[in-house]
């Protein structure tokens, strides 16, 4: 299974995406969570990246390029991958196409998780994220239901920079459904709906 995830941020696609990890073993490849790390990390790095990220703007391209090729080589992608947050615009699209061509790997599908833009501003200013594994959950939740770590607020999940994102996934990344549905590769599920549905039609539409 080698899936790309589409839809705006909050629409689900980590939730829908650690769900297919556990049950089918393939791995996960977030550049969110890639360049978050990296920032806590203070690489140098995630030193260039934080101030994109601060602003609800995309990181440079060569940045994340670099990141994911990197992570597509490691050992836990050889059964399939889901990425989730990458491609982000049209150049990141292409730049994996070719990235996969040379490495001989097809990909099965362009899953689009797909929610309104006024419940998607609602779940993200409502969110909070595990500090140590990214797990996410609504606000109220002060322990992870996962692992016990801490539950935060994400700096970008606060409303000055969620109008950002959004403005940012309509203009670079929204255009990525019609590039994947020219491809055929398409695959479109109602995000509005409790995990557990959305997961039941994530299968069915990926013939799980
Ligand atoms: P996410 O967790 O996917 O919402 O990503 C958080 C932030 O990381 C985004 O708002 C961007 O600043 C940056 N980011 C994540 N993925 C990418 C990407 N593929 N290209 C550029 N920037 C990215």
């Amino acid at each position: 299974m080698n899936l790309v995830l589409l839809g705006a941020p909050g629409a689900g696609k980590g939730t829908q995406a650690q769900k297919l990890v556990a049950d089918y073993g393939v791995a996960h490849i977030s550049t969110g969570d890639l360049l978050r790390a990296a920032v806590k990390a203070q690489s140098e790095l995630g030193k260039q990246a934080k101030a994109y990220m601060d602003e609800g703007k995309l990181v440079p391209d060569q940045l994340v390029i670099d990141l994911v090729k990197e992570r597509l080589q490691a050992d836990d992608a050889k059964k399939g991958f889901i990425l989730d947050g990458f491609p982000r615009n049209t150049a990141q699209a292409v730049t994996l196409d070719a990235e996969l061509e040379s490495m001989g790997i097809k990909l099965d599908g362009a899953l689009l998780v797909d929610v309104a833009f006024p419940v998607i501003i609602e779940r993200l200013s409502s969110r909070r994220t595990c500090r140590s594994c990214g797990y996410t959950a609504p606000a109220g939740t002060e322990t992870c239901p996962r692992c016990g770590g801490e539950m935060y607020q994400r700096d970008d999940d606060k409303p000055e920079t969620i109008a950002k994102r959004l403005d940012t996934y309509k203009a670079q990344t929204a255009p990525l459904i019609e590039y994947y549905g020219g491809k055929g590769i398409l695959i479109k599920v109602d995000g509005d709906r409790p995990v557990e549905d959305v997961y039941v039609d994530v299968k069915k539409e990926l013939g799980l």
